[in-house]
């Protein structure tokens, strides 16, 4: 639960980027050709008008694309560097990548997530005034089962929903990274998971959507323990998803093919009507993160208080142009929906104490008023429903203060902090 409400939220749309790679060895002895070209930094261009049955070529537009040669680097420092290093601001960010299958996801996350985790070291060694804390988890989805990609047991993980955090995947392993030499051996540990999955179903990495969590927490580090010290938290996530083609393949066969089909679809088809009405904003409607493990666990970086870069990788084979225009068109919707990203500092229990006094008092004058305003039957019926409202929250805002104070006592004590970004108060249990 959201603890204060500080200045007016900042918000910013989804970066979306748009990566095209170059034609593979079987595209090139197929003799494929390619009908996509990027014109400039920003757009992308289709240019088989005899194909449209139209002269003019389509164009499209995003806040960055890339043409075969460009490095992964590039594609990184444009864009998802700036967000994905928000993390270490207490600013929860995700990059994720969305495509079909063989145009280069697995290919850009990889390299996004060890420039990204090199940077987030270099940003600590730079900062030794702070104490740093990071820790990585990773699971799979996978058949609408979540599993640990760092533990080898193979049992499902369980979502839960958290007050504070959102959804949370219970029990998830979490290893406290100590270097940039641990996490390349925390991710080959993970490919090796994902690859046992292969051996009894092909191509498994592409119908299961991979999230590399890491969870960054600071502090200044002369201040640690004392009562007046600050702790940011916040968390980026490196999402690789599964093939796009499974969001609009009618499956055919039975049995387990036929359960992965659907399963993929539901999530993938999730993701995509949630991002549909979300770039609608107002006129989308109930957007339902429900629908899918997925979405839920997306949502806060889906129009939530994160900062979100979503590249979508293509192939330029004309053969799959069915399928890039596809990515295209979850690429432009994605491009409107905002989010307004938060700082989030955890909060001692002696300040959301205060915190949630104030919050009390505020809803005792509101309810008050409300009950002196009741003049007419019909608003007296509306002022019922609030007044009804305004006490289960007193009732609840008095719950968590009582809480609050009896664990007021063995606290250690965190205070607040401002930042560029509105702040999200949390607090911890210490
Ligand atoms: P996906 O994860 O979308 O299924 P991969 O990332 O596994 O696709 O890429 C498929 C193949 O194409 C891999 O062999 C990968 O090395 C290659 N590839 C992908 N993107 C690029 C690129 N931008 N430049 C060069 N090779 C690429």
């Amino acid at each position: 639960m959201e603890k204060a409400h500080m200045s007016v939220d900042r918000e910013e749309k989804i970066l979306v980027l748009v990566r095209l790679r170059p034609l593979n060895k079987k595209e090139i002895a197929a003799n494929e050709a390619t009908d996509w070209e990027c014109i400039n930094d920003t757009t992308i261009m289709y240019r088989n008008t005899l194909r449209q049955g139209s002269n003019i070529p389509t164009t499209y537009s995003f806040d960055r694309v890339y043409g075969g040669e460009c490095p992964t680097r590039r594609v990184y420092e444009d864009g998802t560097k700036e967000i994905a290093l928000s993390v270490v601001k207490g600013i929860n960010c995700s990059i994720f990548a969305y495509g079909q299958t063989s145009s280069g996801k697995t290919y850009t996350m990889t390299g996004i997530t060890e420039l990204a985790v090199a940077d987030i070291f270099d940003y600590i060694f730079q900062h030794e005034e702070r104490a740093f804390s990071v820790k990585l988890s990773a699971i799979e989805i996978y058949n609408e089962t979540i599993r640990d990609l760092l533990n080898s047991d193979g049992t499902s993980l369980r979502l839960r929903d958290d007050p504070e955090k959102g959804t949370v995947v219970e029990k998830a392993t979490e290893e406290t990274l100590r270097d940039y030499n641990h996490l390349k051996e925390l991710l080959s540990i993970c490919q090796a998971q994902r690859k046992i999955g292969e051996t009894w179903l092909n191509e498994r990495s592409s119908r299961s959507h991979q999230i590399i969590k890491l969870t960054v927490e600071s502090c200044v580090r002369e201040l640690l323990g004392k009562e007046n010290s600050t702790t940011l938290m916040a968390s980026v996530s490196f999402i690789d998803l599964a093939g796009s083609e499974r969001a609009s393949q009618t499956m055919s066969g039975g049995g387990a093919r036929l359960k992965e089909g659907c399963h993929i679809n539901r999530s993938l088809l999730a993701l995509g009507t949630v991002i549909r009405k979300l770039s609608k904003g107002r006129q989308g409607g109930h957007i339902n993160f429900r629908d899918s493990k997925l979405t839920r666990i997306l949502q806060p970086c889906l129009g939530g208080t994160a900062r979100t870069a979503i590249v979508c990788t293509l192939s330029p084979a004309r053969s799959h142009v069915e399928l890039t225009k596809n990515t295209l068109s979850f690429a432009s919707c994605a491009k409107e929906v905002t989010t307004k990203a938060r700082v989030n500092v955890v909060m001692s229990d002696k300040a959301l104490l205060k915190q949630l006094q104030c919050e009390l008092t505020r809803l005792q004058t509101e309810l008050r008023n409300a009950a002196s305003n009741c003049d007419c039957a019909a608003t007296a019926r509306k002022k019922d429903v609030l007044i009804q409202k305004m006490e289960k929250q007193i009732e609840e805002l008095r719950k968590e203060r009582d809480l609050a104070h009896s664990r007021l006592e063995a606290s250690k004590v965190y205070i607040t902090t401002t930042g560029s970004f509105p702040i999200t108060f949390l607090y911890r249990f210490c």
